[in-house]
């Protein structure tokens, strides 16, 4: 059966609380990147003045919100969480239509969104401030945490549902009001969450989600004096404007970007079970992770044979539309990405690097109608070299052969990002010796570089993060602020 254009969402923009198509009544295309005849939804492409009306939906709401007890809002949350929950077949298949992610991943994608939505909810039944002991014999001495007040958000289309809700859940839980804009290429997991939050009960104007490209939104997205903080994960390029723009209006920033992340297998590592990690780690989601595995630094001593059986693996991978059953690899988000990636992989062998398997666009037996590249592994790759250095955003891993774990650390901390790393050992000493010597944010011994539990800080070190932390705790740091009060209800 074909779907005819009014099977097919049109969502618009959520403006205090309602569903609203841009003023200027255009929109945008956004179709499936294995297969551009399938139309996934018309999205709203929204303007400055869409933008205005966000903004000022989310200053109406924000005074109601902040006076509305952590409780109550928690509440919202656990609702807003059981309706995601019995979405959640429905939204995965169109998270894979948008984006492109197997079927699986879309499904692990969206349930992790429901688990933060229930973590969160969680969070506002428990204690946010301090009782401190006073010099004065009357004062009772103690710290409230209070929420900012509007706050910005701006993602990626990568994990378009998860991370969406890992940024603007505990922005709300904590009482902000919120303006959203998701990636272009995959506005409609965010929609999908908004109808749940609204469904659920959330007063109109907490959330507001404006759609549409950054340009045509113009500066004001980070500039606008009605929001106090912008919190932004993307590429390196954006996020440099936006740490600049913002810090320019006195605005708390909190910036997630790129990695390069290195997984250190060394000689007495279960080599089964570091080859499994390190393919998924560089290959699930087409490598299209912050915390993708792109470096895998093996021990000269089993470099050889490790690579062999990563080629052999890699070259067997099955690439295909994620709505497949039996697809591995999905294809990359739009034309623009695979051409980058396909391009990146034939620089780097032209160089000389020693490609084993993949890296060629995929036009034929299936993939005529979509943006694929064959996974692609490199050997004997040289960590100052662009491959070894520059994030490509794609599935594509080099291993780089080293003499030992001193060496192979050496290597990990050579770039310029450090968000996640990983060391495949059994000897409990070196794994010691990695957790403390590692410049990374999130650091796994025996397991994948990707992975991120919603109840732990997620962050890095160096170029990939803004030494903020989000997701558990840490997300109060950044969506509240301290109030130190000193109550004394006797003065001498
Ligand atoms: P990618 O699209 O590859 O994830 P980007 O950093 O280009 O990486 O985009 C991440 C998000 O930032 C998207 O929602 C995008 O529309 C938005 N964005 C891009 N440029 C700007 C900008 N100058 N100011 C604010 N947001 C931007």
């Amino acid at each position: 059966m074909t779907a005819t254009t009014t099977d097919i969402p049109n969502p618009g923009n959520l403006i205090g609380g309602q569903w609203v198509p841009a003023r200027s009544g255009e929109t945008f295309e956004n179709r499936n990147p294995a297969d551009t005849d399938d139309l996934v939804a018309l999205h709203a492409a929204s303007d400055a003045s869409d933008l205005d009306a966000a903004f000022a939906a989310a200053s109406e709401a924000f005074p109601g919100w902040r006076a509305t007890p952590g409780i109550a809002r928690g509440n919202i949350l656990y609702k807003a969480a059981e309706i995601l929950a019995s979405r959640v077949e429905h939204i995965a298949r169109e998270l894979t239509r948008e984006e492109g992610k197997t079927l699986k991943e879309a499904t692990g994608e969206t349930m992790r969104a429901v688990a933060i939505l229930r973590y969160y909810a969680g969070e506002t039944a428990q204690p946010h401030g301090e009782m401190y002991p006073s010099a004065s014999a009357t004062t009772m001495l103690y710290t409230l945490r209070e929420p900012l007040g509007v706050v910005t958000i701006i993602t990626p289309w990568n994990f378009p549902i998860a991370i969406p809700a890992w940024k603007l859940v505990p922005a709300i839980a904590f009482g902000n009001a919120v303006v959203i804009k998701p990636a272009s290429d995959a506005p409609l997991c965010t929609i999908r969450l908004a109808e749940a939050l609204v469904d659920a009960g959330l007063p109109a104007g907490v959330l507001n989600v404006v759609t549409g490209s950054a340009r045509a939104l113009g500066d004001g997205l980070v500039t606008d004096e009605r929001s106090v903080a912008v919190s932004f994960t993307g590429s390196d390029a954006t996020g440099k404007i936006i740490r600049e723009q913002a810090t320019a209006h006195g605005k708390k920033v909190q910036l997630e970007l790129g990695g390069k992340n290195p997984a250190i297998v060394l000689a007495d590592a279960d080599m089964d079970h570091a080859l499994t990690q390190v393919i998924n780690g560089a290959m699930m989601s087409t490598g299209q992770k912050c915390t993708a595995t792109s470096r895998a630094i093996v021990d000269r001593a089993i470099a050889s044979e490790f690579t062999q059986r990563l080629a052999d693996k890699i070259g067997g991978l099955k690439v295909g539309n994620g709505l497949d059953g039996d697809t591995q690899i999905g294809p990359l988000i739009n034309a623009a990405a695979a051409e980058s990636v396909a391009d990146e992989v034939a620089k780097a062998k032209s160089t000389g690097t020693n490609l084993l398997v993949g890296g060629e666009r995929m036009a034929s037996n299936g993939h005529s109608r979509g943006h694929f590249v064959a996974p692609a592994l490199f050997d004997g790759v040289t960590p100052d070299s662009r491959l070894g250095q520059h994030e490509l955003f794609g599935p594509v891993l080099g291993v780089i052969p080293v003499d030992g774990l001193d060496e192979a650390v050496a290597v990990a901390n050579g770039v310029r990002y450090g968000l996640s790393a990983s060391l495949f050992t059994r000897d409990l000493t070196r794994a010691m010796t990695f957790v403390r010597e590692i410049q990374a944010g999130i650091v796994h011994v025996n397991s994948e570089t990707a992975g991120a539990e919603p109840q732990v800080p997620f962050g890095g070190y160096k170029g990939s993060s803004s030494y903020s932390r989000e997701q558990g705790k840490a997300a109060r740091d950044f969506f509240t602020q301290v109030k130190t009060v000193y109550l004394d209800p006797s003065p001498a």
